[in-house]
């Protein structure tokens, strides 16, 4: 067979902000901090001009994955970041493919261990095809069940059953400590993660609290259980939270004033479960919460988490409970897909804007 395309989604520039330019006849001065957000064809450019064999090229005791689908993640933003800068998360590589989770199917395979025709969820590059020795280089690598697998597309194998559905399942589990008629506040709530805890935490009998961005966010949580769901652009939400609360958990997606709000909310001995501060993933500083002395005159617990850590821990139970939750319509779930890699530098901005309707994925191919 001839060679076919194996188009990529590159690093291409550390997204910058001049925040100051002086410009003289001999010499241009920039000051510029690394915050902004990313540009799509600047930031990340889509580059199909590498081409693959697929018969010939070497696989060497691997396999050859086409790569299916790919997740856009918010922590992607912070990946996106100088190398010298320590985080949690690898830094992207400049000039080297993006990565993140996403599901192959394996088209060639010289590993015993790895079969034709199975689907694996991954960490893939955003390239169409890759060639893979053995499974631990796909990290937290999963064959993915067919019987389960029947009625639930693809997609959601990166999202309430992949990375954010995880996330939310492996730290309600470890923190929350849920009783019922709890009252729970979730901010992000039409998201992958947001929108999985809310349904958790309605499994338990806690009345929920919900905030999004968007009057159709809305509409989605009212549709999984949501008791208040509101718009935190258009009502405030400490007013929300006054009136409704106190609030025994909050799942924090946002940090800045919903974590202010929810602070001055919350119940004497509430636990804060810190999964995440989106409004600040694009900014030079945090928002300065004014009250954190609730804290202690409240006796609340902050629990901070990164999802690897409770990996190991529940990974078996996750999908053991979570894609059957899924198949029988008691965990629900909305996506918001964009087809091919050339639309991933958009999908990322989309995300880290909000203009996202759901889980967002893109589909590299149908099959
Ligand atoms: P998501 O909801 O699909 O997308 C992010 C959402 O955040 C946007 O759609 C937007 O929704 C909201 N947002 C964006 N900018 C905002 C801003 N400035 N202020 C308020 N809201 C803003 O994301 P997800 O995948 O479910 O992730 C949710 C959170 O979990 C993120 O903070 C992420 O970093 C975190 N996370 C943490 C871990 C961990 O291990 N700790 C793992 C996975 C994810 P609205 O329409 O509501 O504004």
């Amino acid at each position: 067979m001839a060679p076919v395309h194996n188009a990529c989604v590159i690093f291409n520039e550390i997204p910058i902000r001049y925040v100051f330019r002086i410009a003289t006849p001999i010499h241009v001065c920039n000051l510029c901090v690394h915050v902004g957000y990313p540009e799509p064809g600047k930031t990340v450019v889509y580059d199909a001009s590498q081409t693959i064999d697929l018969d010939t090229v070497p696989l060497n005791g691997g396999f050859l994955m086409k790569i299916l689908v790919l997740s856009i993640d918010p922590w992607m933003r912070g990946r996106m970041r100088d190398p010298s800068i320590k985080s949690y998360s690898l830094p992207f590589i400049l000039g080297k493919p993006l990565d993140n989770f996403g599901v192959g199917l394996v088209v060639r395979s010289d590993n015993p261990a790895v079969k034709v025709g199975q689907h694996l969820y991954g960490f893939y590059a955003f390239q169409e095809y890759s060639v893979f020795r053995d499974l631990s280089e796909l990290r937290r690598a999963r064959v993915l069940d067919l019987g389960i697998k029947e009625g639930i597309p693809l997609s959601a194998y990166v999202g309430v059953c992949g990375m954010p559905g995880q996330t939310a399942f492996y730290a309600w589990n470890e923190f929350a400590n849920a009783k019922k008629d709890d009252v729970v506040f979730v901010t992000a709530g039409a998201g992958p993660v947001g929108s999985t805890v809310i349904q958790l935490a309605k499994q338990v009998g806690c009345k929920v609290i919900a905030s999004a961005g968007s009057e159709e966010k809305i509409a989605f949580l009212k549709s999984i259980g949501t008791d208040v769901a509101f718009n935190y652009k258009t009502e405030k939400t400490l007013d929300i939270l006054q009136r409704e609360g106190p609030i025994n958990i909050y799942w924090d997606n946002i940090g800045g004033e919903s974590l202010e709000a929810a602070l001055e909310a919350a119940a004497w001995h509430a636990r804060f479960i810190m999964c995440g501060m989106i409004s600040s993933y694009n900014s030079e500083n945090d928002y300065p919460v004014k009250n954190l002395s609730q804290i202690f005159s409240k006796s609340l617990t902050l629990y901070g988490f990164t999802l690897s850590h409770l990996h190991a821990k529940y990974v078996d139970r996750f999908y053991d409970e979570v894609p059957a939750m899924v198949k029988e319509g008691k965990l629900k779930f909305n996506e918001d897909v964009s087809r091919g890699l050339e639309s991933a530098g958009e999908a990322i901005l989309e995300v880290q804007k909000g203009r996202n309707k759901g889980k967002k994925v893109i589909l590299v191919a149908e099959k």
